[in-house]
């Protein structure tokens, strides 16, 4: 979505003429799929988007409700757009007319309350509208104000085609949308509403597409809990990726979020056969203590998650697993948070995503009396953090001496030596340098030694460049 525009769009009864659309995205990697989708739907009314807030007609934030900070970043962001809207515009010395909406999670659960509570707010709008961002632009370039869009789609059959804006070889696609889990602390069941499926058929005729005319090379499939994928069609999560394994000029794919409630032999034997299917996987386990987990909701022991991981390692040997875990759930006690830690050192996790719990008003935690403090759930979560960072560097560590297929992703200079990054298939991020100052990698297919590492990183040396496509 890069290309100027120079000409007027009519549009109904309106000129659109080419106008710069900024925006700002908290969260998941759901919201950064979101946030494609809408940037691509707004190029049909004459939309570019921008990087400089100042020069945004259109100013949109792609909201997040699951974690405290990104909310509390989203509503001072918000309030300091009322500088946007008193802005003078220097060609025409008139105050800018920017509009300002603001959708996602938040949007979804408080849109009435945001655009009275926020004077710059134009408009709110959920989760399950997004495809209609058009007709509210429109609504709003008509002169309509502060109005809320939250409704839910309520069709049987989830069917979209993939919009991507970025040109990369990297894609994401959405398979399954909303969550039946209900975990006790989650706010997303409530934000995005029920499970509902794509076709089977439908996501691959979708991926053939992006790989054969949009370049694209790697696939993450995506969905609160992608381990429901298909359950009302009779079809599996498991099927579609075999039958994506035969899909020519795919080279990579991946898929988040899993439930390991849902994790089935079938998709573990996937991780075996599947020529395409990475080296990861994200497996959320949230913490180490059964009778934390049962207050959770999650629907599984520590037993029956170890004996997964089991599994998937005996599936494929060079897998490697990352999964996030809540720091302080209400009323943990010393012995609960202990089983975590324990739990870190008998997972071997690659990675780990970890938060000191906060409540989301209405779930049901949020409900629980609570005897922890912040300090004491601070304190847990450096325990955890600092204890997974010695089983990462050693982790790291055994890469030496190995060569990874990367595909490299940026440039960056550290400490003035220039270093180009990319990701492995198991997600590890490697830097390298170039074998010539000039030499372009950028999405290129690399082979690199790794020569050293960190907990965090690891560096290497090139061994052959493939280029853009590799040969099979
Ligand atoms: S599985 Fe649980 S944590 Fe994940 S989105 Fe659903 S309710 Fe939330």
């Amino acid at each position: 979505m890069s290309n100027e525009k120079t000409t007027s769009l009519k549009v109904g009864e309106l000129d659109f003429p080419p106008r710069k659309v900024w925006m700002k995205t908290y969260g998941c990697q759901m919201n950064y799929h979101d946030s494609e989708r809408i940037l691509s739907n707004l190029q049909s009314l004459n939309f570019t988007m921008t990087t400089d807030q100042q020069e945004a007609d259109l100013v949109i934030f792609n909201t997040c409700a699951v974690r405290d900070l990104a909310n509390q970043k989203f509503y001072s962001h918000l309030g300091e757009t009322k500088h946007l809207k008193a802005h003078i515009n220097p060609e025409t010395g008139l105050k800018n007319d920017v509009i300002v909406a603001a959708g996602g999670c938040i949007a979804q659960t408080e849109g009435k309350e945001l655009v009275k509570k926020f004077k710059t707010l134009d408009f709110a709008f959920g989760t399950d509208v997004i495809d209609n961002i058009g007709e509210m632009v429109y609504r709003a370039y008509a002169g309509e104000k502060k109005f809320s869009v939250t409704s839910w789609d309520r069709s049987e059959n989830y069917s979209i085609e993939t919009k991507i804006t970025q040109g990369t070889p990297q894609a994401y696609v959405n398979i399954i949308k909303g969550c039946d889990k209900f975990c006790s602390y989650c706010i997303v069941p409530f934000t995005r509403g029920r499970e509902k499926s794509r076709r089977l058929q439908e996501v691959v005729t979708d991926i053939k597409r992006l790989v054969e005319y949009s370049g694209i090379q790697e696939v993450m499939l995506l969905g609160q809990n992608v381990n429901s994928f298909g359950k009302d069609n009779n079809e599996s999560l498991a099927q579609l990726i075999m039958e994506l394994d035969g899909v020519n000029g795919l080279e990579r794919l991946r898929y988040t979020t899993s439930h390991p409630y849902d994790v089935t032999d079938e998709l573990v034997a996937a991780h075996a056969s599947s020529k395409k299917l990475a080296d990861s996987l994200h497996l959320p386990v949230q913490s180490g203590s059964n009778t934390v987990l049962q207050r959770m909701l999650r629907e599984y022991t520590i037993e029956h998650y170890l004996t997964l991981l089991g599994k998937m390692r005996k599936a494929n040997p060079n897998i490697v697993i990352s999964t996030d875990i809540i720091a302080g759930f209400p009323n943990e006690t010393e012995e609960e948070h202990q089983a975590t830690v324990k739990l870190l050192e008998l997972a071997q996790y690659d990675n780990i995503f970890s938060y000191t719990y906060s409540a989301r008003s209405g779930t049901k935690s949020a409900r629980m009396k609570d005897v922890l403090t912040d300090d004491i759930r601070g304190k847990r979560l450096r325990e955890i953090q600092n204890a997974q960072m010695i089983i990462q560097a050693k982790l790291r560590g055994q890469m030496v001496g190995k060569t990874f297929r990367v595909l490299v992703e940026e440039k960056g200079i550290s400490k003035g030596v220039t270093k180009w990054t990319g990701r492995t298939s198991c997600l590890r991020i490697v830097h390298f340098e170039p074998e010539t100052p000039e030499h372009d990698y950028k999405w290129h297919w690399v082979d690199v030694e790794i020569i050293s590492s960190t907990a965090l990183s690891t560096q290497g040396k090139i061994v052959k460049d493939h280029g853009k496509r590799l040969t099979h």
